[in-house]
């Protein structure tokens, strides 16, 4: 019998106790404020901005969203980040990817300070991650490891397979596994025999973007299945990389799409903002 692990309730524990220290923090007169940048009028990153927007209420956490038309040059783009960054009052700088055409996302993202990085994509951040030296993890696959971790799975020496190689999901996810000595394998679009390794993992990670991609018969009786995928199927219904209802008989964990990790990554996003407040205040 499957366990379904809940992203919506561990995300809600996580903003939780995001919001007692919020409160701690409010007391001592330090406020923690995300400045969210969404340039252009893509309706997805209008949801997750919004999202993004509500967990702020919810924590405590002060949001202040800069709508930048489609037309925004690079330039202004650029300067913005400039003044947010030496701004004393926000502590967190999220913009939202991906951008138009004609801004260059690799400049924007090495524009915004490292401290105030929340999203943690600056080359400085993705490099302390991997020497375990970091003060923000990459927001989704830190929102898997809390997951693991709140039902009480344990990754050491397992053999963990991760399906995708992005530098926002699959390889941040490969060095936080590491870091808790789990064994990892990170699959791709070229490996060869995927099943292979799928069928031989304790824990499968998927995170490619194809609906229904990972089939029952690529599991092992009782893995942890985690599925990072946001996908329409045929029907237009949301749902993730793993073909849910029949990979559940075979899993003894797994998480459903929506309300499994997508939550968690707001969350550590919430989380992220608070370290980087207490990180500027010598808190
Ligand atoms: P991406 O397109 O950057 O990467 C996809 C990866 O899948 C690539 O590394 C590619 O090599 C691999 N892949 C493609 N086809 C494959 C195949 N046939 N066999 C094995 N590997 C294959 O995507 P991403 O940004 O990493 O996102 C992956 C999915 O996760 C998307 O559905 C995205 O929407 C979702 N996502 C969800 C969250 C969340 O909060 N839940 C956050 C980020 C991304």
């Amino acid at each position: 019998m499957y366990k379904r692990i809940d992203g919506k309730e561990v995300s809600s524990y996580i903003k939780n106790q995001v919001k007692i220290e919020v409160e701690k923090l409010a007391e001592q007169g330090v406020e923690v404020s995300l400045a969210v940048i969404i340039v252009g009028n893509n309706p997805a990153s209008r949801v997750y901005v919004n999202n993004k927007k509500k967990a702020c209420e919810a924590t405590g956490i002060i949001s202040h969203e800069y709508a930048l038309s489609e037309e925004t040059s690079e330039a202004e783009l650029l300067n913005l980040i400039n003044k947010l960054n030496s701004d004393e009052k926000i502590n967190g700088i999220l913009c939202q990817l991906p951008l138009p055409e004609h801004i260059d996302e690799k400049k924007v993202i090495e524009a915004i300070s490292p401290m105030k990085d929340v999203d943690c994509f600056h080359a400085v951040n993705v490099g302390k991650l991997w020497l375990g030296e970091y003060e923000f993890a990459a927001c989704t696959p830190m929102g898997v490891m809390l997951l693991l971790d709140y039902y009480g799975i344990d990754v050491e020496g397992k053999n963990c397979v991760i399906i995708g190689r992005s530098n926002i999901v699959g390889k941040p996810m490969a060095s936080l596994l590491l870091e808790k000595s789990a064994t990892v394998t990170v699959c791709h679009s070229r490996t060869q025999n995927l099943s292979f390794f799928t069928k031989n993992a304790d824990i499968v990670i998927a995170a490619v973007g194809k609906a229904k991609f990972v089939t029952a018969d690529m599991i092992k009786e009782g893995a942890v299945v985690i599925d990072v995928g946001i996908n329409r199927d045929e029907n237009g219904k949301l749902c993730g990389d793993v073909d849910f209802e029949n990979v559940k008989e075979k899993a003894s964990y797994i998480t459903p799409v929506p309300g499994g990790c997508g939550p968690m990554t707001i969350a550590v996003l919430m989380k992220n903002t608070l370290a980087a407040a207490k990180n500027q205040n010598n808190i």
